[in-house]
């Protein structure tokens, strides 16, 4: 029988609900229970696929290649549950799907409305794709109040009165201001927020109440009383050092104890949490440290490389080192001195990224990882700007480009328009919709024997995740590999370049996928583990 938490948010947003339901989800996992995560976002895009990572942060893709919000990523992190399209809806789909059976006549000529049509739709995408999941974690986005979430919080109303209480229950997500002035936690804010959920008719069942410091019992008692929540299912949710300590720290404060105890689970096995706590100790006692350079364009607002940090930390979590990031706006670049930003760095990234802006600085950092032998992993846009620099320096193509910045006669990066999924021809045209259009989810990848890579992996065959638009042109290979640049990971068909490496460099490679999207800091990606390990190489040669 599968089992239904619904998770929103009150007060302010971003208190964490991505990982406190990730958490919780752990914590039932090391129970022995099988979990799922959902997130049912209320804006009207279709998916965050087109919108800028300064609106929404990192686009999770999945393997199925759907394009996501950066919440999935926390939950596959903290579960190694890998995340489907089905696990993430929004306003926008959830409409588009109701027009498009409206306009088919599906309705039999009933007037469409939100209730039932609309709630219909989200109950249907709460309920699909579930298995033998003992619980599946529905997370709301937004805040409890906003207009957008009404129609999400109308079908989990709905849901609770239809499954009863044995099979779901309602965890609210709030906040507990300091007020210096006062000395005091208020507790204001969250009576008001849970006023506004049962406004909608929502009871919450728990309360997770987000402080910077320890809550005294006085005021848990209080809101129990005024919240109309048991005692002990008032949870507090305290600031803590790492993620990662998040699910022990929940555990502590009787998170997983009540939710068992909700559903009539409490034979249910006490975790295991050695997992977490071996982690934790990790991070907390490193060997050593190393700082790397992020060379990207968004760096202003560090949730739009999610995935990327986490996997960093992962690298230096299987390393037992500190791993120090230094984000750098590649646009300063543009003037040269700038490029001794680098010198203390024992590792640069070039990261994914879309646009013309700020490549004149991504090559520079490039160039100078080359010649400087420093530790160089570029993750596709930091790939395609490799193989340009490569081209451009070392090659003597000067006008190598990409055609992604306008036409060019020496496209060494090209538009796909045609390219194979599986046994599946893909075609694309560059007057296509921008959503959801490019190669996007897992693809399978040759890699060559006897490569860097083929070592990393210690593999052939392996299968990693895309979101790109444009490819590395084969035709320029020849002239490449003559450059020094060796094309060590293919796609199964021998046309698109997934790696290229450089065997005269202590450690450059480059990838057309995004690898941090698999890393998990009890699974840590083998090419971030083999990055930060040369990086502690580099710092003991400075
Ligand atoms: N802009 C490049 C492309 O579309 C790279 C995309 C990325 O780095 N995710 O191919």
């Amino acid at each position: 029988m599968t089992r239904f938490i619904f998770i929103t948010g009150g007060v302010v947003s971003s208190l964490g609900k991505g990982l406190a339901s990730a958490a919780l989800a752990s914590l039932l996992q090391t129970r022995g229970f099988k979990v799922r995560l959902r997130k049912l976002d209320p804006y009207l895009n279709v998916d965050p696929g087109t919108m800028s990572p300064y609106q929404h942060g990192e686009v999770y893709v999945t393997d199925d290649g759907a394009e996501t919000d950066l919440d999935l990523g926390h939950y596959e992190r903290f579960t190694g549950v890998a995340s489907r399209r089905s696990d993430n809806v929004t306003t926008g789909r959830i409409y588009s799907n109701v027009i498009a059976r409206e306009r088919r006549g599906d309705y039999l000529g009933a007037t469409v409305q939100v209730i039932p049509h609309v709630t219909d739709a989200i109950k249907e995408f709460i309920l699909s794709d579930v298995t033998d999941e003992d619980f599946v974690l529905c997370e709301i986005g937004g805040t409890v109040g906003d207009i957008e979430s009404l129609p999400f919080l109308e079908a989990i109303r709905q849901l609770g009165n239809e499954l009863g209480s044995e099979r779901t229950m309602f965890v609210h997500l709030t906040l507990l201001p300091y007020i210096p002035s006062a000395g005091e936690l208020k507790t204001k804010p969250t009576q008001h927020s849970v006023k506004e959920l049962l406004s909608v008719g929502i009871q919450p069942d728990m309360l997770l109440c987000r402080s910077d410091r320890e809550i005294p019992v006085g005021e848990r008692r209080k809101i129990a009383l005024f919240c109309n929540v048991r005692q002990e299912a008032v949870i507090p949710a305290l600031d803590v050092d790492s993620i990662y300590q998040v699910p022990i720290s929940y555990h502590e404060q009787g998170l997983d104890d009540q939710v068992c105890k909700h559903f009539a689970l409490s034979d249910a096995p006490p975790p295991d949490l050695s997992r977490w706590k071996r982690i934790v100790e990790r991070i907390r006692f490193p060997e050593g440290e190393v700082t790397i350079a992020v060379v990207g364009k968004y760096t202003s607002l560090l949730d739009s490389y999610k995935s990327l940090g986490e996997a960093l930390q992962h690298g230096g979590i299987a390393n037992k080192v500190k791993v120090h990031l230094k984000w750098i706006d590649s646009q300063i670049f543009e003037n040269e001195g700038a490029i001794h930003e680098l010198d203390d760095c024992h590792g640069i990234l070039v990261p994914g990224g879309f646009g013309e802006r700020g490549v004149t600085g991504k090559i520079a950092a490039v160039r100078f990882a080359r010649e400087h032998k420093v530790p160089y992993f570029g993750i596709c846009f930091g790939m395609q700007m490799a193989v340009i620099e490569a081209a451009r320096n070392l090659a003597g193509i000067r006008n190598a480009s990409s055609s992604e910045f306008g036409a060019c006669d020496e496209p060494v990066v090209g538009l796909m328009t045609e390219w194979l999924h599986g046994n599946k021809l893909v075609q694309r045209k560059a007057s296509d919709d921008l959503g959801g259009t490019m190669r996007l989810g897992a693809y399978g990848c040759h890699l060559v024997p006897g490569t860097k890579v083929a070592e990393i992996y210690g593999a052939d065959v392996i299968s990693e995740r895309h979101r790109h638009r444009y490819e590395v042109n084969i035709d320029y290979r020849d002239r490449l590999e003559n450059a020094g640049m060796v094309f060590s990971g293919m796609s199964p068909d021998g046309l698109l370049p997934e790696i290229v490496e450089r065997p005269d460099h202590p450690w450059f490679i480059g990838v057309q996928f995004h690898p941090e999207l698999k890393s998990k800091p009890f699974d840590p990606h083998p090419l971030f583990t083999s990055f930060i390990a040369a990086a502690i190489r580099q710092s003991r040669l400075v």
